[in-house]
């Protein structure tokens, strides 16, 4: 397996759940793969876990330096890049009425203005040929209950892709969006539900959702292949959602 075969790529958020996974398979896939988050001990133990061809580097994707800091690493150890997946992001479920300005302001940092830094910062750096995907969420196009914040937030980033799908045409770089539907990582941990209401949220999942189940990691990774390394595939949105957005 080296469709990824000397590439190097780089993934926000790729010390857990979906980002985790795609950079494991990415690896296994002949790439070197940089995995960031905020958490440092966590991208250490990441990087462990995946093994050779992984390294991390820890920082916050609203803390627009960041995305300069890394584009220097990336820079100064690989000369440029592949593959940027911009992948971290949270969520807080709530009705509107609650939400207060910090996280308003905190969740468009991470999912919205820390993608379009983060693709500011890296763009010089991807080679002609090479591709950005970007993680949003089948919320961005589906009403689900308590999630609209975090849906605006993502919404963004459909006008993002298509708009840098044709920004960066002439260098050939293509830009994908990855839309997954509800997929069992530790981002089910912070919705803001309580232990007590999980099992409830679970069933709900488990009779809603046409596949009968949640997604697991690889199977999102899976598709993050597809969008890094199929040359003809630029400017889609692929929903990996178990059928969740035709019910
Ligand atoms: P996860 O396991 O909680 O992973 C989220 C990742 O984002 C973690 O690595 C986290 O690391 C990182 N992160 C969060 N805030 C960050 C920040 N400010 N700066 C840098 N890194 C940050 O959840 P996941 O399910 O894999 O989520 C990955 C992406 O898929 C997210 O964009 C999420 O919105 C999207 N998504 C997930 C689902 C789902 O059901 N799982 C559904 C739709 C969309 P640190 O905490 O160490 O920073």
């Amino acid at each position: 397996m080296s469709s990824l075969k000397g590439k190097v790529a780089v993934i926000t958020g790729g010390n857990s759940g979906i980002g985790k996974a795609t950079a494991q398979l990415f690896v296994q896939e002949g790439a070197q793969v940089i995995i960031t988050g905020r958490r440092p001990d966590v991208v250490d133990n990441a990087v462990r876990e995946i093994g050779a061809g992984a390294s991390g580097f820890s920082g916050d994707v609203a803390d627009i330096d960041f995305h300069d800091r890394l584009a220097k690493e990336i820079r100064n150890r690989f000369g440029a890049l592949d593959v940027y997946m911009a992948n971290a992001g949270i969520i807080n479920l709530t009705g509107s009425d609650n939400v207060k300005p910090q996280e308003y302001d905190q969740h468009f940092a991470v999912n919205s203005r820390g993608v379009f830094f983060g693709v500011q910062a890296m763009a010089p750096l991807i080679r002609d040929g090479g591709n950005i995907i970007v993680t949003s969420s089948l919320a961005a196009t589906k009403v689900l209950p308590q999630h609209t914040l975090y849906a605006g937030s993502k919404a963004a980033l459909a006008a993002f892709a298509r708009n840098w799908a044709i920004e960066f045409k002439e260098r050939r770089i293509r830009v994908n969006i990855l839309s997954p539907g509800p997929v069992e990582t530790e981002i089910l941990g912070k919705l803001g539900i309580t232990e007590a209401d999980r099992p409830a949220l679970d069933a709900h999942m488990a009779n809603t959702i046409p596949a009968g189940r949640y997604g697991r990691p690889d199977e999102l990774a899976r598709a993050a292949l597809l969008l890094a390394s199929n040359d003809f595939v630029n400017g889609v949105e692929l929903h990996v959602d178990g059928g969740m957005s035709l019910v």
